[in-house]
């Protein structure tokens, strides 16, 4: 997601390394570049406006932090003025005191409205929730099939009415519910192509009489200004609570995200980044701000690796690679534990610009991991620990060893050597040097 946009502004930010101190005709440069990125993504032309003279104005005439090149200083103003921009989420559905809690899905026709519902209900279920999805897009045919199947296909229940008035489904849902201990209702309302009276007086009654405690707009990032302006809209006549930012795994400009909060006040509660039910993700400001300067999600991946891995396995590691111990067995162990994080391509993509480069010449194949055992097992404890001791001889014994070649051994010592050189990267607390963009 984002890369267009991304690429533009990690070019710009380029340039500005080696200056030596922020004078404001570089600022004003590349704040030039900044704008036309921007405005090239969809982001609303008033919010760029501003963005770029706050930018300008923290950034010109600043003394540089000691710690910091010039390029870095420029890079924090303009992800905290990012991260301000989509402040604010808590990537939350409040839940009532009093249950069933009731959620409202609104929307133009496409924007994702039914597959949110029923990710959604997942995601409930799985913190502990009993949710109850309920049909109420009577008008596309299909509608309330594809939430039966959803449903079914989560263990969730689906209320549906077939074609009875929407605003009766909705009303007669909440009973239901109340009767058969479900605590959050989840209401996948029907949308059209455009905004219309029609739908909005729909929406208006169903509002009226269930009384959402959250009605969401869910809208599709890749529409860009068109999705700022429906939020717009909606919020104007129906009060929104937050918005389902969808289909940000095909975004590439970005617009909509940047723009949504700062035009609408709306904060931006979920993003969608696929079409699978586990696609659904908690908004966080600073992680796509991260995203969006190509400081990679490092926050998502560190959460994804403490998923996957075992917690007091994580510390040692943490202690090893503070210490710099970081040996060969570790490197085995950490390989199958990445394994277990999903495809490393995917990993790959949440890394920091220069450290995902970095990896990819890595190479690691992931059918391979069989094979490094075996290396890895025919070496001494010495080896292990001290792999620089390996030298001709060694890697003949352990290549017979392993039954491989010394190639292979070869291999394996310097793709261990570069992951030890990123992990101190990763290790160092400055974590600014993962831009690749030395103190100057
Ligand atoms: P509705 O008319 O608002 O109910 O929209 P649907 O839920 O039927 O979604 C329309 C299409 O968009 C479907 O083909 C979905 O699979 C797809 N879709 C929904 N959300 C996402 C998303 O986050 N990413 C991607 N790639 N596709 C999505």
């Amino acid at each position: 997601m984002f890369q267009g946009l991304s690429e533009k502004l990690q070019e710009t930010f380029k340039r500005l390394k080696g200056k030596g101190r922020l004078k404001e005709a570089d600022v004003n440069e590349a704040m030039r570049e900044v704008r036309v990125a921007l405005l090239e993504a969809d982001v609303n032309f008033k919010v760029v406006k501003d963005f770029v003279a706050k930018v300008k104005e923290r950034s010109i005439g600043q003394e540089v932090l000691e710690s910091l090149s010039p390029a870095q200083f420029v890079i924090k103003i303009v992800h905290e003025e990012m991260i301000e921009l989509m402040g604010g989420a808590t990537g939350k559905i409040l839940i009532a005191p009093k249950p069933p809690t009731v959620i409202l899905l609104i929307g133009l026709q496409g924007a994702g409205k039914t597959t949110h519902a029923a990710k959604l209900a997942n995601m409930l279920k799985k913190q502990g929730k009993h949710p109850l999805l309920v049909a109420c897009d009577i008008y596309r045919p299909a509608a309330i099939k594809q939430l039966q199947v959803l449903g079914d296909q989560l263990e969730v229940p689906v209320f549906s009415m077939g074609q009875d008035a929407p605003v009766d489904i909705a009303r007669a849902s909440i009973k239901h519910a109340n009767s058969n201990g479900q605590d959050v209702v989840i209401i996948d309302t029907a949308g059209r192509l455009h905004i219309n009276e029609e739908l909005m007086s729909e929406l208006r009654d169903i509002k009226a009489s269930v009384k959402p405690h959250e009605i969401l707009l869910v809208v599709d990032a890749m529409t860009g200004q068109d999705a700022v302006n429906v939020a717009e809209s909606f919020h104007k006549d129906l009060g929104l609570d937050g918005v389902i930012l969808t289909k940000l795994d095909g975004d590439t400009r970005g617009g909509a995200a940047l723009s949504i909060k700062a035009v609408t006040g709306c904060t931006i509660k979920f993003a969608g980044t696929g079409e699978k039910m586990d696609a659904l993700e908690p908004f966080h400001p600073d992680r796509m701000a991260s995203r969006i300067l190509g400081m990679g999600d490092v926050l998502t991946l560190i959460e994804k690796a403490q998923e996957s891995f075992d917690e007091k396995k994580a510390k040692e590691m943490e202690q090893k690679l503070r210490k710099q111990e970081f040996t060969l067995d570790d490197f085995l162990d950490q390989m199958q534990q990445m394994k277990k994080m999903g495809p490393i391509s995917s990993i790959l993509e949440m890394l920091p610009g220069g450290m995902g480069k970095q990896l990819k010449d890595v190479q690691i194949d992931e059918k391979d991991t069989a094979h490094l055992e075996a290396i890895i097992r025919s070496m001494t404890m010495e080896e292990r620990r001290k792999p620089i001791v390996i030298k001709d001889s060694r890697k003949k014994r352990i290549a017979k060893g392993s039954g491989t070649s010394v190639q292979d051994v070869g291999r394996l010592l310097k793709q261990f050597e570069q992951m030890q050189k990123m992990m101190k990267q990763f290790a160092n607390p400055g974590g600014m040097g993962m831009l690749g963009m030395g103190k100057k």
